[in-house]
């Protein structure tokens, strides 16, 4: 009955018929949601839509708490041909304001603790219908589901319709909505449950935030379209994970995943029983992928992608996971190095910028043509905007954003390769390179540092090691001491950040 509906189709091919399957546990009190009641949920929430006046190709928005209703609602969106439109639970009202005016969704669902501030939001950008869902998964959403019927018949949806806008992360500028089709979403998925190796044998830790592409479609699509189960957290909770690890066989995360489970004591006995570990949305320290080998005997599997194109590339399954590198590009998935500026393809192992082609990538960003012009190319390609290299070996390596490349003197100062070297030396725990404006070289290097716990590292200690390591305009002029780097969400070290509170230390 979903084969008229593309995505719906694919996420439910493997569950058909097992209906008493675990999809999903919750880690908070063990109690389990089969497929089955899974999907008559699913299907109750397309009724409350299109009960709520929701057509399709209408958008939903929706900043609520990480729930089993809000996969329900995903994929009630998906059946009933609406565009599911999750945001960030960190963006406060004003962000809200903007993306409900650019979206201009028909229906907004929100946590009933914003509800007395968002309410007025929604209500300038004409949104029609709010509900709600709470952290325990209540709200008048869930109201309105339980009071229909079961037995949606989908929207049929072909691959070339909207099932997603997910807005990038944006550091600099307005945050654009990045427009996914059923088919950009159903090919990663099965790509990465191949590549992967994910089966209904597999029972996934999923502790990634759902409004993101990590944690929605890449954790949540891959279990679905393997008939798999998951163990859902609301959150990362570095306790929940460990004692859920002897219950479980993978793990998606972040880098600062592994970090902060390396502090666990145990770890290597709970991870025994573990098949996979993946890391991405931010770059895995090469540091942090030999540590966690040494004590769990797991190499960790890092990959590479974006809002914009889901995944572009993995280490593989069977062969060597090299730290430092993003794999190689999936199946499906072209992938090229270009002179950032005239866009012709540079020769193996030169550093450019990343452009990637296939079905993965989006379909452009929702009502700005001149963006997507810019970056998306006539014949496909995409300019992620990452600078990169391949080696020898063909594996991809990311050496940061195009954005953040300082040019000091004339000279292009790639970030990764100082950060690298600052996180060799003694007493460092990690460090981010950026460059501000200079009277005379344009740009300078500056480097924040952050020290291990309980070691002391000092300005002229860390130039006067580089010193001899580095080319002088590589050096850091400056070296910043602090306790911690800004991070998002997501884990990614906000340097637009960093820019601005050290933009003038040279002025
Ligand atoms: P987002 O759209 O929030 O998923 O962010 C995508 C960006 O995260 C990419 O363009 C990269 O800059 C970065 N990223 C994702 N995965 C990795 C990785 N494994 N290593 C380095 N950077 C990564």
């Amino acid at each position: 009955m979903y084969d008229s509906n593309y995505l719906a189709h694919r996420l439910r091919r493997a569950s058909a018929g097992k209906e008493d399957r675990t999809f999903l546990t919750h880690a908070s009190d063990g109690s389990a949601v089969s497929y089955g009641a899974f999907f008559h949920n699913a299907g109750r929430m397309a009724s409350a839509l299109r009960n709520m006046g929701v057509e399709p190709g209408d958008r939903v928005a929706v900043q609520a708490p990480k729930t089993q209703e809000m996969l329900e609602l995903y994929v009630g969106c998906v059946l009933a041909g609406a565009v599911f439109l999750p945001l960030n639970t960190a963006y406060t009202p004003s962000e809200i304001r903007y993306f409900l005016g650019d979206a201009t969704p028909a229906l907004f669902v929100c946590d009933p603790a914003n509800l007395g501030d968002l309410t007025p939001v929604a209500e300038a950008c004409g949104v029609a219908q709010i509900r709600t869902i709470a952290t325990d998964g209540s709200g008048s959403l869930r109201e309105a589901r339980d009071a229909e019927a079961p037995g949606f018949d989908p929207v049929p949806r072909g691959p070339l319709d909207l099932a997603a806008i997910l807005y990038t992360s944006g550091t600099t500028g307005r945050s654009k909505g990045a427009m996914l089709t059923h088919r950009a979403l159903a090919s990663n998925s099965e790509t990465l449950r191949d590549y992967w190796r994910f089966t209904d044998q597999d029972v996934l830790i999923h502790a990634l935030p759902i409004f993101h592409t990590h944690g929605l479609f890449v954790a949540t699509n891959v279990t679905l379209m393997a008939g798999g189960s998951c163990i859902f957290l609301p959150g990362f909770d570095a306790d929940a994970i460990m004692a859920a690890m002897p219950e479980a066989t993978a793990l998606m995360g972040v880098p600062t995943f592994y970090t902060r489970l390396l502090q666990q004591e145990g770890l290597a006995e709970a991870a025994k029983g573990m098949r996979l570990f993946v890391s991405g949305s931010a770059p895995l320290l090469a540091e942090t992928h030999d540590r966690w080998r040494a004590v769990t005997g797991h190499a960790i599997l890092e990959r590479y992608g974006m809002t914009e194109t889901n995944m572009n590339t993995s280490n593989p399954y069977d062969g060597d996971r090299r730290a430092g590198t993003v794999g190689f590009p999936l199946p499906g998935v072209e992938l090229k190095i270009c002179d950032p500026e005239t866009g012709e393809a540079l020769p193996q192992g030169e550093i450019g910028v990343l452009e990637v082609r296939g079905d993965n990538v989006f379909a452009g960003y929702w009502q700005m043509p001149e963006k997507t012009a810019e970056e998306l190319r006539e014949d496909g390609f995409f300019i992620t905007g990452d600078l990169g290299r391949i080696d020898e070996d063909g594996y991809v390596h990311i050496v940061g954003r195009a954005k953040d490349l300082i040019i000091s003197g004339g000279f292009n100062v790639y970030p990764k390769e100082i950060e690298e070297k600052i996180d060799d030396l003694p007493g460092v725990l990690e460090s981010a390179v950026i460059g501000v404006p200079h009277p005379d070289f344009g740009e300078a290097v500056v480097a924040v540092v952050v020290p291990l716990a309980g070691a002391e590292v000092s300005e002229a200690g860390v130039q006067e090691a580089l010193a001899g390591e580095l080319a002088k305009f590589k050096q850091p002029k400056r070296v910043i001491v602090l306790p911690e780097l800004p991070r998002n969400t997501m884990g990614k070290v906000q340097k637009a950040a960093l820019r601005s509170e050290y933009g003038d230390l040279f002025a």
